[in-house]
């Protein structure tokens, strides 16, 4: 008989601001008793409700159980800063540039056919403008170097075909509102949305046609004939079919060893402020033009009042384990990034502030594809899970329902997460070289 077991779970870092600031009341129970079904999906983050989205898709008259270890909205996909990106998000700077463009257009194209998913989703589920809004996003830079890595980017967007506007520093701060940034890149696809209400509205439009349970952690699965039991503390449930949709929780069951990095970064949430003190645009979203510095977004939250959000810091934490000083260390930074950008805001404390997984593969491959007889993987979304959760959950199902496609086909054929060296190297490594990049940031933090 084939076991895997987990004896590690999601644990909650902080007050997620977005969960506490959001408008869905929707609750899932915990599972009481055994079930049996069809297609078992575990997690509920991007790649878990793209996965039972499809599910109700394809095999609408089979049973469909969406199960998490936490509260639905509490994992990562809740926690994140909301940026969901079409374009390459990670600067191709230096190196053989050209030869990236045929794999960037390539993203861009699964890219775009992850968002578009989502858009279907949320057009049926009535999801208002204030939870997905296609606004686009800035790329701000505060530093020579930061205007440096925007001039690459820039390069990139133009080979590619994308487009882009070039804003300098007036046009920067009668957007943001900040005099801080030199210059920017505005590019027009990217969706911002409320990350929590997301998710939760979703599952619970999805809750009409499938089984959710939350904070009924899966402990273990077995291999039984043709079928898998999986196990919670309150009883077990019996499936033809898993989808492991837990991104770097993955790991935990014993697969993919030594081929993910587990990071943590940290968010920190206003409280809401008058908008007359900030003269700048209802809302936006700003990427730092350098790949280690600061997230930045404006939120509007009533007819005339608004909060700002931070998220900056990166460690590397192998065992999935976050550090308390490395959360307190992040919360010090937030505040110092906040006052360097808005100095007279400096009166407006945070009101939460919390930290989240992502999770990565050195060489950028998703975690992706059968791992026994019906138990597949779409993980490891490469800190851009928005987009590439939403992707890999819906490609996993036609994976596993066999309904091929063009868009399958290029996301199998993307490499396999290369083998890593021992964790605690890897650890070391990562920490130093994040290290690194932060004290050559400067202002771009
Ligand atoms: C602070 C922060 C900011 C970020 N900003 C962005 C951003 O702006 N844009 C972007 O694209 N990405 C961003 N990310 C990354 C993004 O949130 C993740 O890549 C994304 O959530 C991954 O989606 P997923 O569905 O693969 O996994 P997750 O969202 O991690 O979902 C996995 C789920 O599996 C559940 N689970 C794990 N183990 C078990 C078990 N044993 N039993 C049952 N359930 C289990 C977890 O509880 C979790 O809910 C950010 C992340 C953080 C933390």
């Amino acid at each position: 008989m084939t076991t895997y077991s987990s004896s590690k779970f999601p644990l909650e870092i902080g007050e997620n601001g977005w969960l506490k600031t959001s408008d869905s009341q929707y609750f899932a129970p915990s599972l009481d008793r055994d079930h049996t079904c069809e297609w078992l999906v575990i997690g509920s983050g991007f790649a878990g409700i793209s996965a039972a989205k499809r599910l109700t898709e394809l095999r609408s008259g089979d049973k469909i159980i969406l199960i998490d270890a936490i509260g639905i909205g509490e994992g990562a996909a809740g926690q994140n800063s909301g940026f969901m990106i079409d374009v390459p998000h990670n600067i191709n700077a230096k190196g053989d540039y050209l030869s990236s463009i045929k794999k960037d257009k390539d993203s861009i194209s699964l890219n775009r056919e992850a968002i578009e998913f989502s858009s279907q989703m949320v057009e049926e589920y009535d999801i208002p403008q204030s939870v997905y809004n296609k606004i686009g996003k800035l790329n701000g830079a505060a530093t020579p170097k930061g205007i440096s890595f925007n001039k690459d980017y820039k390069k990139q967007l133009e080979a590619l075909g994308e487009d882009y506007h070039s804003l300098d520093s007036k046009q920067m701060s009668e957007i943001t509102g900040s005099n801080y940034y030199e210059q920017g890149i505005y590019t027009p696809g990217t969706i911002l949305i409320q990350p929590a209400e997301y998710i939760k509205r979703i599952v619970e439009r999805l809750s009409d046609k499938i089984k959710v349970f939350q904070n009924s952690p899966i402990k273990k699965i077995e291999k039984k004939n043709n079928s898998w039991d999986a196990y919670t503390s309150q009883g077990k449930i019996i499936t033809k079919n898993i989808i492991f949709a837990v991104n770097g929780h993955i790991t935990n069951f014993g697969f993919y060893k030594n081929q993910l990095i587990h990071i943590f970064t940290y968010s920190s949430l206003t409280k809401k402020f008058d908008d007359s003190i900030l003269k700048s645009d209802p809302s936006w979203g700003l990427t730092s033009s350098n790949p280690i510095g600061t997230t930045v977004r404006k939120i509007k939250v009533s007819e005339n009042q608004s909060r700002l959000l931070i998220r900056n810091t990166w460690r590397c934490r192998q065992n999935l384990e976050s550090l308390n000083s490395d959360f307190e260390n992040s919360c010090q930074k937030h505040r110092k990034s906040f006052i360097g950008r808005f100095p007279n805001l400096n009166e407006i404390p945070f009101e939460f502030s919390w930290g989240g997984r992502v999770c990565l593969s050195l060489n950028g491959a998703p975690a992706f594809g059968e791992l026994d007889e019906n138990l597949f993987s779409a993980c490891c979304s490469n800190g851009l899970g928005t987009v590439k959760g939403t992707l890999a959950g819906k490609l996993i199902i036609d994976k596993a329902c066999k309904s091929n496609s063009s868009q399958l086909d290029k996301y199998e054929n993307i490499e396999k997460p290369s083998l890593l060296p021992p964790n605690l190297l890897t650890q070391i490594g990562a920490n130093l070289r994040i290290k690194s990049r932060e004290m050559t940031a400067g202002r771009d933090l």
